[in-house]
């Protein structure tokens, strides 16, 4: 009977996760399915392109398991939440706006501005920016 439940439950999850895959552009970009100029990928992240880039270096980093956004990190994840700054970092450098600055934001849910509901953060710099509190 337990054994029954939990067969039903793994196979509800995995269709969830599947979904989440097909619908999101980003869990596509991860798996190839969609096209994106890649500048980085491991085991745990990716990194490319932003399509509406804001500067001109406009990068983003995403972890390649599908997590909604900050919200739903779990303790688990620091690891991987501290390895997408380290490989900001890399990536900065091999952009050359190690020296010059650059901004990394991670906009989180409908009010901070979220519109891809697959955790990213950008990685914008190449120009002299306006500081975000005015
Ligand atoms: P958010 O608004 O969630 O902080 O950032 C989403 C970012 O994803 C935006 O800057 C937007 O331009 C970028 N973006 C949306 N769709 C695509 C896409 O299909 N390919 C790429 N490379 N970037 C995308
Ligand atoms: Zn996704």
């Amino acid at each position: 009977m337990l054994k029954a439940h939990l067969i039903h439950l793994i196979s509800r999850l995995s269709r969830i996760r599947h979904t989440m895959t097909d619908s999101c552009i980003f869990c596509k970009i991860v798996s190839g399915e969609a096209k994106a100029e890649i500048v980085h990928r491991d085991a745990q992240v990716t990194a490319f392109r932003d399509i509406h880039p804001v500067a001109p270096t406009h990068i983003l980093i995403v972890p390649n398991r599908h997590i909604e956004s900050v919200s739903a990190l779990e303790t688990d994840d620091e690891q991987l939440v501290g390895h997408i700054f380290t490989v900001a970092r890399k990536v900065a450098h091999e952009e050359g706006i190690s020296r010059g600055g650059y901004r990394l934001i991670t906009n989180t849910g409908i009010d901070g501005g979220q519109t891809v509901f697959h955790l990213h953060v950008h990685l914008i710099g190449g120009q002299r920016m306006r500081h975000p509190m005015g």
